[in-house]
């Protein structure tokens, strides 16, 4: 549905100045564009498409206010489920909720709280994502599962023969998309560990790929990776991308120029 919509965003040109607006579809076209005047020659053969072929007759320009980027993905509102030695993430998005790990066997209440906290309950939550196989990251899923009826279960395919869950867990890896959400492969401290980019957000869950520690990132504890070498290589491909905040499995979140950190982790090792 996201990629989808986001190919049928794309497909359309840098010459259209299109939005998509909580997947409802509504789109806007302008020949004289004041957002993007550089990219958009007024010889564009996209400018000149006729208005007819768009939707955007169906609802009055005046509703539907243009706005700077494409996409017109919101940033998700987070939210720690600090379960003390462990955390889950609450990632809250338009009424809708994706729920990152699920902490030890019996953290659903605290989840529930973190929910609420947001103003949202089970029934709002589509998507619970696994990062990795250990049992302080998916103690809880049978519980959260069955609480949050209407929700697909995520993790990681070399992973998944190790996590319970009362429904099928979908395969994710690099490339995939959930709720907006990308999914980057972090094998090395389980071989199917993921992690979760909101790339609208500027928001890293590093699941057990990273560690907080004393206001900065370290690296996966070697005490309980499985392939350390790995881990590093994961750590390197994090450094990659570029995010504001990450959040870990174990340590405080560190949210100013996380990205920055993780790369000079990665230089260091
Ligand atoms: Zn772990």
């Amino acid at each position: 549905m996201t990629m989808s919509r986001r190919a049928f965003v794309l497909d359309l040109g840098k010459g259209t100045l299109a939005v998509a607006v909580l997947g409802i579809g509504v789109m806007a076209c302008s020949e004289d564009d004041p957002v993007s005047p550089t990219s958009t020659p007024s010889t564009s053969p996209e400018s000149t498409a006729p208005p007819t072929t768009t939707p955007a007759t169906t609802s009055p320009p005046t509703t539907n206010p243009v706005t700077t980027s494409p996409l017109a993905v919101e940033a998700v509102q987070w939210e720690r489920v600090n379960l003390g030695f462990v955390s889950a993430y609450v990632l809250a998005r338009n009424g809708e909720a994706a729920i990152v790990d699920t902490g030890v066997s019996g953290s659903e209440g605290d989840i529930a709280s973190s929910l609420a906290a947001v103003g949202l309950g089970w029934g709002d939550v589509g998507h619970v994502i696994v990062t990795h196989l250990h049992a302080d990251h998916q103690g809880s899923l049978p519980a959260v599962m069955n609480a949050a009826g209407g929700a697909t279960a995520y993790a990681g395919a070399a992973d998944i023969p190790e996590i319970s869950s009362p429904r099928p867990i979908t395969p994710v890896g690099d490339g995939d998309m959930v709720f907006d959400l990308e999914i980057i492969d972090t094998p090395g401290h389980t071989p199917g560990h993921i992690s979760v980019l909101d790339p609208a957000g500027g928001l890293l869950v590093a699941g057990d790929a990273l560690n907080g520690a004393d206001g900065g990132v370290i690296g996966a504890n070697p005490e309980y990776t499985a392939d350390i070498v790995m881990a590093d290589q994961s750590v390197q491909k994090l450094a990659t991308f570029t995010f504001e905040t990450v959040v870990f499995g174990h340590g405080e979140p560190v949210v100013d120029l996380a990205s920055q950190q993780v790369a000079e982790l990665a230089a260091s090792i």
